[in-house]
């Protein structure tokens, strides 16, 4: 009997918890630390796009750093990923999304896998994403993080990205993320007709501008935006 008894009560507590998403909060702890991070990082600064501001509510972060580092993913700040890269600042993942205005169905280019999350922000807006790497082990780890998250689609291949990806070419958008002394010319002939770079330009280890380049027919034009600061872009001896 008592089993009869317990049966009616527990099943709406069941459904309840289904209608009210339960299982995916519980599947994902993280949502509402994302929530805040768009919030108080990304929003309050005046990144406005909404399919950029939805692409950060929804990519889990926090599977995008080692481990113990975990705790902090959500933080206001870079974090290191190994082999002394960092994954950048949310706001800057933001601000550089926003700056190429990606949509669906776009053919986007980064340089610089890293942990792979800005290539799984871009994705998650629904472009189709070709990331280059320099460091084989961040390549794979990055590559292993996205089909984690569920971005396997994104394709990633380890090599020098000054030369950028000449056989997936050309992108709707190409997205820099590791500064560069002056903008590679590989990466502006992969621009199609109207499109746009993102490049973080300067001297390594100091302040370098993040610059927005766009191509016009066989005019190209840049406009210095922020001061940031990158990793350097490295390049393999050929
Ligand atoms: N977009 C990354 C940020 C990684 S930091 C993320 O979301 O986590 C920059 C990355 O650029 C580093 O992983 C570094 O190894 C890589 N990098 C540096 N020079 C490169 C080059 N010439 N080609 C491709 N990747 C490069």
């Amino acid at each position: 009997m008592p089993v009869a008894a317990w049966a009616p009560r527990l099943l709406p507590v069941a459904l309840l918890a289904a209608a009210l998403g339960a299982p995916a909060a519980a599947a994902d702890p993280y949502v509402r630390e994302r929530e805040r991070m768009v919030k108080e990082q990304i929003e309050s600064r005046g990144v406005d796009d909404p399919a950029t501001l939805a692409a950060l509510r929804t990519v889990p972060r926090h599977l995008f750093v080692p481990e113990e580092r975990r705790r902090a993913a959500y933080d206001d700040r870079p974090l290191p990923i190994g082999f002394g890269q960092t994954i950048s600042q949310p706001f800057i993942v933001a601000y550089m999304t926003q700056l190429v205005q990606p949509r669906a169905g776009m053919r986007v280019l980064e340089v610089g896998t890293g942990s792979g999350y800005q290539a799984a922000v871009l994705a998650a807006i629904g472009a189709e994403v070709f990331t280059v790497e320099i460091v084989e082990g961040l390549a794979a780890w990055g590559a292993q993080n996205l089909r984690t998250a569920g971005f396997a689609r994104v394709q990633v291949r380890h090599g020098d990205g000054y030369h950028g990806w000449p056989e997936r070419g050309p992108y709707d958008a190409i997205v820099v993320t590791a500064a560069a002394d002056h903008i590679p010319p590989p990466l502006i002939t992969q621009l199609k007709d109207g499109a746009r770079m993102v490049i973080p330009v300067g001297s390594p280890f100091r302040t370098q501008t993040l610059m927005l380049v766009t191509r016009r027919g066989e005019d190209v034009t840049s406009e210095s935006l922020l001061p940031v600061r990158f990793v350097p872009l490295t390049r393999a001896p050929r």
